[in-house]
């Protein structure tokens, strides 16, 4: 049952957001890759920076759980759902311009997707973001993650990120060299960073040579990840001295199944839904693994999934 906060927050929401912006009791698995999460109290979609700034405000304010979500790539949302209210950004947030004093840098909005802004570069003859066409996720998520690939990680372009309370106050840009990005992590991570857009400088290359990078780089992706069933993309982070996939793969764990959820017959990193997984079933695969890795490698792994509202 709604909270009498949580009710009272959504109409101090609505006071800025018009109210077909404000879903309420949205199922999270219409929002996240994997396909899999119960119901939001609220899921509000915010399109520019009053908006967003107002709905923090309303949510600090009133002691609310709430989150940000990006394209929700990254997530595993419990069955139960969110017991609080999801934020997108939107509409001004999709935004990616050329800088008019520097036609080698472009600013993306927070909720811009990693495949526009690759087309976007690519159709200016940018080159630098090639790594990162694949992953499906926006500006926003990618920053809080550093996300990376093909030895290439998002801070190598980030030049400076405008970002927000989050009490929705002080808006300001912070430089790259500031956002403290470590292997899949930021500043952001450690509270109360909202990230709104990042500012990212590229070299100039012939068109059609990005586009053949970014074309190869999307087979290579296609050949080796199950991109065709629902995931969050690895499960398990790097960890120190050694791959997760291959850890999984030696525990004899490709195809390891409870439910609706599986280990990748073809990438061992990937936890797949094939078809209903629930999160419980999720949870459970990925507690099976961290138990057998760590007993027969002696390595402890961690997600890089973001765990809401569940846990191991
Ligand atoms: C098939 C597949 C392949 C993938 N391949 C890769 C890969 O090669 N490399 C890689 O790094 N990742 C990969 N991922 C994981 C995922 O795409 C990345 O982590 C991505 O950066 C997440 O972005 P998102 O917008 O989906 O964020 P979400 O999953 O929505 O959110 C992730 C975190 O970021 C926070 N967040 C999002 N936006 C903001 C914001 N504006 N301000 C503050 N916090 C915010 C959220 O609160 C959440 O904690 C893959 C996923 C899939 C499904």
């Amino acid at each position: 049952m709604m909270t009498d906060i949580i009710t009272e927050t959504i109409d101090r929401i609505k006071m800025t957001v018009p109210e077909d912006r404000v879903l309420i009791k949205e199922p999270m698995g219409r929002h996240t890759s994997f396909r899999i999460g119960g119901p939001a109290e609220a899921f509000v979609l915010v399109n520019n920076e009053e908006e967003l700034s107002a709905a923090l405000a309303a949510v600090s304010g009133s002691g609310a759980e709430h989150m940000l979500i990006g394209n929700g790539s990254n997530l595993l949302v419990s069955d139960e759902g969110y017991p609080g209210i999801m934020i997108k950004l939107s509409g001004d947030f999709e935004s990616i311009t050329q800088c008019a004093d520097d036609p080698h840098r472009i600013r993306a909005g927070a909720a811009a997707l990693m495949s526009r802004v690759s087309a976007f570069l690519t159709e200016r003859g940018l080159s630098g973001f090639e790594f990162a066409s694949g992953i499906p996720g926006s500006i926003g998520g990618a920053v809080f993650m550093n996300a990376g690939a093909y030895g290439g990680e998002i801070k190598d372009v980030v030049r400076s990120v405008r970002v927000m309370d989050a009490d929705g106050s002080n808006a300001r840009d912070v430089s790259g060299e500031d956002m403290g990005f470590a292997y899949r992590h930021s500043k952001a991570q450690d509270g109360g960073m909202i990230i709104l857009s990042a500012e990212m400088e590229f070299t100039p290359d012939d068109q059609s040579e990005i586009a053949a990078r970014v074309s190869e780089l999307s087979a290579k992706r296609n050949a080796k990840q199950p991109v065709n069933y629902p995931s969050a993309g690895s499960t398990f982070k790097r960890p120190v001295g050694g791959f997760a996939a291959a850890l999984i793969e030696q525990s004899g764990l490709k195809g390891y199944r409870v439910g609706g959820a599986e280990v990748s017959e073809k990438h061992s990193g990937f936890v797949i839904n094939t078809g209903g997984a629930t999160c419980e079933d999720v949870l459970a695969v990925m507690r099976h693994v961290r138990e057998k890795v760590l007993e027969d490698s002696g390595i402890e792994l961690e997600p890089e999934v973001r765990l809401i509202n569940c846990s191991l």
